[in-house]
């Protein structure tokens, strides 16, 4: 390594959704910025985070490098019950000593440590080896907003939000619904309230907040967030919206048969179904939205797992076993696989959906809104049905339905209750066929133009964090150049 080059060390979270951008944000420090870099991930993600860098295209070997390090058991730290964030969050706690020998190993001292929101305490090594500290954020602007203001709300306030269950008023920011709310704040006596509510507060004492979205996404929380007078004089810190960060894909290079069956099927006319990485549906909800498709007529590619005992989160017990029946899992209706072959698939578990998306056949996509699903969408111009289920979903959905007009949802939330089929046939036929799906689609596009315009710059803000680390850099090239 030159050392005249900064040295970038990055730690990412377990899950996909977290590792992918991470890499794209990697690529994008080496590759336009003269970065080395050097990706840390938990062990069970680093087989896959290694064939996605190695697949993906611009990735280069010599300027990046993907290290797993060893998952902790968290097994006496954390009830087995716990919230999933909170044991993800209990793992990266647990490997900051790891990451810490890494980083003491290296002779080339990284200039700058980008660490996911989930492992924020990694960056109190930032102090420790004179590194500059970036939080990544893999979700939005909004999240960033709710994290740095939620922590500074007198009692009173956070009574009438979580309690009363009154809209949260956010400065110069849509105001936040009692049910679009993060789990994490609804129980002040909870572990992962305790755990989680705190942290925004320690958002302004790191250099910068690097966050996986752009202006025209999300132009009023971006704005309130840089703005001195509005949510800036709590945030703190630089913004820098560098997004959408997602993996560049070629489906016409892809050979998956989802894909050969997607170059037979005409433009944008199938709808894409998938809960995420980890999202499932109750049974009686899946069996509403498998009869919904039916009755809507549309093409689709649905990608289906087995029903949970009533909560979405993938951690749940199934209560089928998948098996399959006449070519139809036994979750799903009676020969349903049957009846719709014609026009659809249904494709168990996993497919590859930012290929999928980006095929000029996908129309539409009914998604959990997960912002990592959602920026696939808007690069691939495919307007939204929002199905949130949990976390930072709810406030996604309401980005998308009310202040970008991308996307349609159902009159009551997922959680609130079963979504019945004709409501959810009405949704699909509205998207698909509907003069409301034209101009979404219309919008979408639109939306699509404007990220292709913030990449090709990335909205200045990488270049800011480059020229940091260069200005770190420079006294030890001088005693570097002196020494030699
Ligand atoms: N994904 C995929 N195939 C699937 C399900 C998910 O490739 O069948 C990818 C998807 O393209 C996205 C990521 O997994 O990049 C999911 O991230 P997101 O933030 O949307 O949701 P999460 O899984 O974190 O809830």
């Amino acid at each position: 390594m030159e050392i005249t080059k900064p040295h970038a060390a990055m730690f990412a979270s377990p899950g996909m959704g977290h590792v992918i951008p991470a890499i794209e944000l990697g690529k994008r420090l080496a590759g336009s910025h003269g970065f080395y870099v050097t990706i840390f991930v938990l062990e069970a993600d680093a087989a896959s985070a290694q064939s996605q860098f190695l697949n993906s295209p611009g990735s280069d070997k010599t300027l990046v490098d993907v290290i797993g390090l060893p998952s902790p058991d968290i097994s006496g730290l954390v009830d087995p019950s716990a919230n999933f964030g909170t044991k993800i969050m209990a793992m990266m706690r647990e490997t900051v000593p790891t990451l810490r020998s890494k980083i003491a190993e290296m002779q080339h001292k990284p200039t700058a440590l980008i660490v996911d929101f989930l492992g924020l305490e990694a960056l109190r090594l930032g102090g420790e080896f004179n590194m500059l500290t970036y939080l990544f954020i893999a979700s939005n602007a909004r999240f960033v907003a709710l994290m740095v203001y939620f922590p500074t709300l007198d009692k009173d306030d956070e009574e009438e939000h979580i309690i009363k269950k009154q809209p949260l008023a956010i400065p110069g920011c849509e105001p936040v619904r009692f049910e679009d709310t993060f789990e994490i704040f609804l129980d002040p006596s909870s572990r992962m309230y305790q755990e989680s509510v705190p942290l925004g507060l320690v958002y302004p004492t790191f250099n910068g907040i690097i966050v996986n979205t752009w202006g025209d996404m999300e132009p009023k929380t971006l704005k309130s967030l840089q703005d001195p007078n509005l949510l800036g004089r709590i945030a703190r810190a630089p913004i820098y919206p560098i997004g959408p960060l997602c993996r560049p894909v070629d489906p016409s290079k892809t050979n998956h048969p989802v894909l050969n069956w997607l170059n037979k099927q005409p433009d944008e006319s199938v709808l894409y179904i998938s809960f995420g990485s980890g999202g499932s549906l109750a049974a009686k909800q899946l069996t509403e939205l498998a009869w919904g498709l039916e009755l809507s007529q549309q093409r689709f590619v649905w990608v289906v797992r087995p029903p949970v005992d009533g909560s979405a989160c993938s951690e749940y017990i199934s209560v089928n076993s998948g098996e399959i029946r006449d070519g139809t899992p036994d979750y799903l209706p009676k020969e349903f696989v049957n009846r719709t072959q014609e026009r659809g698939l249904v494709v168990p578990s996993w497919a590859p959906q930012a290929e999928i998306l980006a095929h000029q056949a996908v129309g539409g996509f009914l998604t959990h809104c997960g912002w990592n699903s959602i920026l696939e969408s808007v690069v691939s111009g495919v307007p939204m049905i929002a199905w949130p289920l949990f976390a930072d979903q709810m406030t996604n959905a309401t980005l998308l339905n009310e202040e970008l007009g991308i996307a349609v949802r159902s009159k009551k939330l997922p959680s609130e209750g079963v979504i019945l089929r004709v409501e959810i046939e009405a949704l699909m036929r509205s998207i698909m066929v509907e003069e409301e799906g034209y101009e979404m689609r219309k919008k979408v596009k639109k939306l699509r133009d404007t990220a292709e315009k913030s990449l090709s710059c990335d909205g200045g803000s990488l270049w800011r964090v480059a020229e940091e680390c260069q200005r770190l850099l420079e006294p030890v090239i001088k005693v570097t150049a002196r020494d030699a």
